[in-house]
């Protein structure tokens, strides 16, 4: 299977799943996540047609990046899917459009500040950690609706990133445990969203994006409300 055609059977996926759901494939972006794959294959994928490129580790982003714009320049928009440590924000503003993995409010400050000095605004979602598991990053958000202590975090945090003046919040993200079966992984996206909702409501700040759903989930994740999918090996194959 060329990426072409694994490109053409995610989107025939995508449609199902809105049919089901009653929603638009219009409003669903889909984020190629092209980690360990070559800037060669990310242009066969823009020739394909798709546009939203992520990935998850700033070297090989900063390394892959200036490659595929060479040929594409501004038709690609490059996305951060993975964890940033502190002292790399300004690379990662240096290549990226939008950061959907700010996982705390000390990372969120320092991006500002460089988008700053780049004289931008930079696109980012917040990467909540609704399941709870120790292995994901994430701000704090598992059993939200319960734990008011969690809650006071979160809305702390949310509300100190969403003043500041060169970020773009633009919404939230997160990971479904990888193995779990399909009623834990829907309960982690519904989590999600209610939790969007809530914070819409509590911080009166809008939040329309909601990236959620890989190879693995993105059916259920656009069932849940999804408007960002990121999706890797269903559309480049497996990785090493
Ligand atoms: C790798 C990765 C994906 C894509 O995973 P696939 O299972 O290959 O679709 C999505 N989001 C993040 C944050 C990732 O690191």
């Amino acid at each position: 299977m060329s990426i072409r055609d694994n490109i053409r059977r995610v989107e025939d996926c995508i449609a199902d799943a809105c049919a089901r759901a009653k929603r638009d494939p219009a409003d669903i972006a889909l984020v190629a996540i092209s980690k360990q794959k070559t800037a060669a294959d990310i242009l066969e994928a823009v020739e394909a047609g798709l546009r939203h490129f992520g990935e998850n580790r700033v070297e090989e982003g900063v390394e892959k990046i200036p490659q595929v714009n060479e040929f594409c320049g501004d038709r690609v928009v490059w996305h951060m899917v993975g964890h940033v440590q502190s002292r790399k924000a300004k690379r990662v503003v240096s290549c990226f459009d939008i950061v959907q993995s700010v996982d705390s409010l000390r990372l969120a400050r320092r991006l500002s500040r460089f988008a700053g000095e780049a004289q931008r605004r930079l696109k980012v979602f917040l990467e909540i950690n609704v399941s709870g598991e120790a292995s994901k990053y994430g701000l704090a958000g598992y059993n939200w609706c319960r734990d008011a202590s969690v809650r006071d975090c979160l809305w702390r945090d949310v509300g100190a990133i969403a003043d500041l003046p060169q970020l773009d919040l633009r919404g939230l993200m997160t990971m479904a445990p990888y193995d779990a079966d399909e009623r834990a992984v829907r309960r982690v996206f519904a989590d999600l969203r209610a939790l969007r909702d809530a914070m819409t409501v509590s911080l009166d700040i809008a939040l329309p994006e909601l990236s959620m759903g890989m190879t693995n989930d993105y059916p259920i994740a656009i069932e849940e409300g999804a408007t960002t999918i990121r999706i890797g090996r269903a559309i480049f194959g497996e990785r090493q």
